[in-house]
């Protein structure tokens, strides 16, 4: 559990809202600094104890604090406290907390009905949700969407799309990525511990091959070399284990997320999608973190000009209700026979609704380039800790998609895991909420909502540093061993 909060910073909802209304950079909230906060409070300390008592350890969290109540940037725990959240439920509020669009469509569809399944009676907002995703998606092909649940859910199914679509089994994909819990996303999955470690046996005619991650290389090359050995890589792949004719996909994302938010060259996909067309293979884009908005485009992809052949999406797109989608070309997605793809709760009105809604508010409120300001700003005051901190190792980002790997000795590398996690109870303490991500579990990752102000940023920037400041004056004795 926490110590003390050391500052609290409070905002009223109610201005919170009205700013996001006018603006999604205006400044006219009210901050009410005065405000003690207690930390942990007593409804914490019995909330915290409960979670223990009562969810598995697997269901691991970064943070003991547990709200009440989420405007814009800003979340409010169960004893009053007030948190800037730059982790967004991982990545899922790109619009903020509780926008007002976002909850208005939500009642409005509450009050009509709230399921009738999309196998017996089709809704209509899972109609105009698909026709949508298809008018957003890259690609001025027909296409066509398939609507469920989980990122998880929505790459098992992707996967079967485009099996069925080249009755082929085998699928590529790469070292350092995350695709979900479910089991064949784990087995495509390329981090062993916690995501696969003791799941076994796990999906068969799965290939991983090295990420262009130049930082951390796969071939401990720092030549700049290692960019361009996946292709090698893939190329022995085709020899040793997969004949490529056998290969249905290559799946990717088009920035790693929980692998560390890698930013592989500009070259990457173009020469992926080169290499699908040349040997028949889709190219599905695992756009579940990168997507709605988060490197400045509404998908990651954009910024290549390469058009997949599917999507995943899930996470932003209906800012926290559980829905998830494949979005592709028409022919591919008609592939699996009727009866084959659905769920009971897939493309659940209310969740469409919610999507909607946040469709709109993309297109309506600059959220785009609010992504890019927020990015740059950040990126540059990294630039600015990587010369005072020894710390911090690298920075990097694409949009609003920014993290710093942390390393014991930039020479060598070492990630700095103990730091880390370090870093991210002391910013908890200081009224911020980051999360980390990494092979090595030593990236500090943001996916503040899009809606944050120059205000907010420049506070959380500023506990960032702060942290940044403690953490490094503590003796490296103090980190060795922890994880
Ligand atoms: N793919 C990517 C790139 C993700 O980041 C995630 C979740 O973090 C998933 C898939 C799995 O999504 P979900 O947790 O909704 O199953």
């Amino acid at each position: 559990m926490a110590d003390t909060v050391k500052t609290t910073r409070t905002t009223r909802a109610g201005s919170m809202r009205e700013a996001r209304e006018t603006s999604p950079t205006s400044d006219t909230r009210t901050r009410n600094t005065t405000r003690r906060a207690p930390q942990p409070g007593p409804q914490t300390k019995a909330l915290h104890a409960e979670r223990e008592r009562y969810l598995p350890r697997g269901l691991s969290t970064y943070h003991p604090v547990y709200p009440a109540t989420a405007s814009g940037a800003r979340v409010v725990d169960v004893d009053g406290n007030t948190y800037l959240d730059f982790a967004g439920g991982i990545g899922v509020m790109n619009v903020g907390h509780s926008h007002p669009a976002v909850v208005a469509a939500i009642h409005a569809q509450t009050d009509a009905y709230s399921h009738t399944c999309a196998q017996v009676l089709t809704p209509p907002p899972y109609i105009a949700l698909a026709k949508r995703l298809t008018e957003i998606t890259p690609g001025k092909f027909a296409k066509k969407a398939l609507l469920i649940n989980s990122g998880a859910e929505a790459i098992e199914n992707a996967i079967k799309i485009a099996r069925a679509f080249t009755k082929r089994p085998a699928v590529i994909t790469f070292e350092n990525s995350f695709h979900g819990r479910t089991n064949l996303a784990m087995g495509l999955t390329g981090k062993v511990r916690p995501y696969r470690q003791n799941f076994g046996p796990l999906a068969a005619d799965i290939h991983a091959i090295p990420y262009p991650y130049c930082y951390q290389c796969a071939f401990n090359r720092h030549d700049g070399a290692c960019c361009h050995s996946w292709e090698v890589a893939l190329e022995r792949a085709f020899l040793t284990r997969v004949a490529p004719e056998q290969v249905a996909a290559i799946l990717v994302e088009p920035v790693q997320g929980e692998g560390g938010f890698v930013v592989p060259p500009a070259e990457f996909l173009p020469s992926l999608r080169a290499i699908c067309d040349q040997h028949g293979i889709l190219l599905i884009a695992d756009e579940v973190q990168t997507g709605f908005g988060r490197t400045g485009k509404l998908f990651a992809v954009e910024h290549s000009g390469v058009i997949p052949d599917l999507i995943v999406m899930a996470k932003s797109l209906a800012a926290g209700l559980p829905l998830a989608a494949v979005v592709g070309r028409a022919d591919i997605m008609d592939a699996p026979l009727p009866g084959g793809l659905g769920s009971t709760y897939g493309g659940n009105p209310i969740a469409c609704a919610a999507a909607l809604a946040v469709i709109e508010v993309f297109a309506h409120s600059g959220l785009l380039e609010r992504a890019q300001t927020l990015g740059a700003a950040t990126l540059a005051r990294m630039r600015v800790w990587q010369k005072r901190f020894p710390l911090v190792g690298d920075v990097r980002g694409l949009g609003a998609m920014v993290a710093m790997e942390l390393v014991r000795d930039r020479a060598r590398r070492t990630p700095a895991s103990g730091e880390t996690a370090a870093l991210l109870a002391e910013a908890r303490t200081r009224g911020l909420i980051l999360i980390k991500a990494g092979l090595y579990d030593n990236v500090i990752r943001l996916l503040m909502p899009l809606v944050t102000t120059d205000e907010e940023l420049a506070e959380g920037l500023d506990i960032m540093e702060e942290s940044l400041a403690a953490v490094s004056a503590q003796p490296a004795s103090a980190f060795n061993g922890a994880h």
